[in-house]
């Protein structure tokens, strides 16, 4: 069924708590843990806990949890002191655009100059 843990997948099991991550905020339908190879002094990255392969599935198959991983993302670039200054959030969506784990995320990076790409 969509949305169900996939026994093999690294952010199911994160999600889970089978696998420890450093979690920064928690909600019924969301987990934010921070990035264990960071690209910036602030990078989080939100998962839905229902599994879906990238974002825009995630949109299709549940707009309330992809909503509420958008929302997390904003939460958790306050709570790190970077909403003031800007921040990016990026979903990387196919390998060619860089996704090596397919369950969605967003990442939340912030705290250092992010005026490269768009
Ligand atoms: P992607 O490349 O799929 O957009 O992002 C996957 C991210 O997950 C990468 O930035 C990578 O550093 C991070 N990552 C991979 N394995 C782990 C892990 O076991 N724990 C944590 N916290 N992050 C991970
Ligand atoms: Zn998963």
């Amino acid at each position: 069924m969509a949305g169900e843990a996939q026994p093999d997948c690294l952010f199911c099991k994160i999600a889970a708590g089978e696998i420890p991550a450093q979690v920064v905020r928690e909600t019924d339908t969301t987990v934010a843990f921070r990035d264990i190879a960071p690209k910036a002094p602030t990078h989080v990255l939100v998962i839905p806990r229902a599994h879906y392969p990238d974002a825009g599935e995630l949109a299709a198959g549940d707009p309330r949890a992809a909503a509420a991983v958008l929302h997390e993302a904003a939460l958790v670039a306050e709570q790190e002191g970077v909403a003031g200054t800007g921040y990016r959030i990026i979903f990387n969506t196919g390998e060619g655009a860089g996704q090596t784990v397919f369950h969605a995320h967003a990442h939340v990076l912030g705290g250092r100059d992010l005026h490269q790409l768009v």
